[in-house]
């Protein structure tokens, strides 16, 4: 399978790394000829205006946007997250994304209590492992539309519940970088789970 990590900005590095530790050869992808040849994208953490603003200026904005409504699988993680989204709060105006996943996510929401934090999570993969999950200025998901599942949730102080692990067909976006503790479970879960399925329903079709 043919993934690409979209290496404008951000922790791109350590998404490769996790890509190999699951068994694909991932490529960067800055140019649209890198973009045309890969099969899925992993979107890294980052500084999501920063991403947005040079993809607009690589010309990839657009053309991402098409891949993403052709089915091409997405993870995002943490601004990767923000990238999928539909509808930003606490953007700065202006703000794009690429979009795709039907959810509403706050920017820097776990901000106002604590910057980054670390938690041991549920992810719902059917395995029974908590994930530890590393939140860097984290989005959380706001609002989710009907065909969006949640996979991970996070309580934040004031006893409330948000998701921070979603799924829309083939995008996978999570507020949290499992690319920087070494456990590849969120990794293979997309490989496996999400963008095998997908190509190989894409090639019967
Ligand atoms: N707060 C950042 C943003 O809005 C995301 C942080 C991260 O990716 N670690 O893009």
């Amino acid at each position: 399978m043919k993934v690409g990590v979209l290496a404008l900005q951000g922790d791109v590095r350590e998404h490769v790394s996790s890509l190999i530790a699951c068994g694909v050869d991932p490529i960067s992808v800055r140019r649209i000829e890198e973009l045309r040849s890969v099969e899925a994208l992993v979107i890294p953490g980052g500084e999501s205006t920063t991403i947005a603003q040079l993809a607009e200026h690589y010309e990839l904005l657009q053309p991402i946007r098409a891949r993403i409504r052709e089915g091409m699988p997405v993870y995002g993680s943490c601004a990767g997250m923000i990238l999928l989204a539909d509808r930003v709060l606490d953007a700065i105006e202006g703000q794009k994304t690429f979009g795709g996943l039907d959810i509403t996510v706050r920017r820097n929401a776990f901000g106002r209590q604590v910057d980054s934090f670390e938690s041991d999570i549920d992810f719902n993969d059917g395995g029974k492992e908590k994930v530890h999950a590393v939140f860097i200025r984290a989005p959380w998901v706001e609002e989710i539309g009907k065909d969006i599942s949640v996979l991970a949730t996070v309580t934040s102080p004031d006893g409330q519940s948000h998701p921070v692990a979603v799924r829309g067909g083939n995008l996978l976006a999570t507020s949290f970088h499992p690319e920087l503790t070494g456990d590849h479970r969120i990794h293979h879960y997309f490989i496996e789970e999400v963008a095998r399925p997908a190509l190989v329903r894409g090639r019967d079709r």
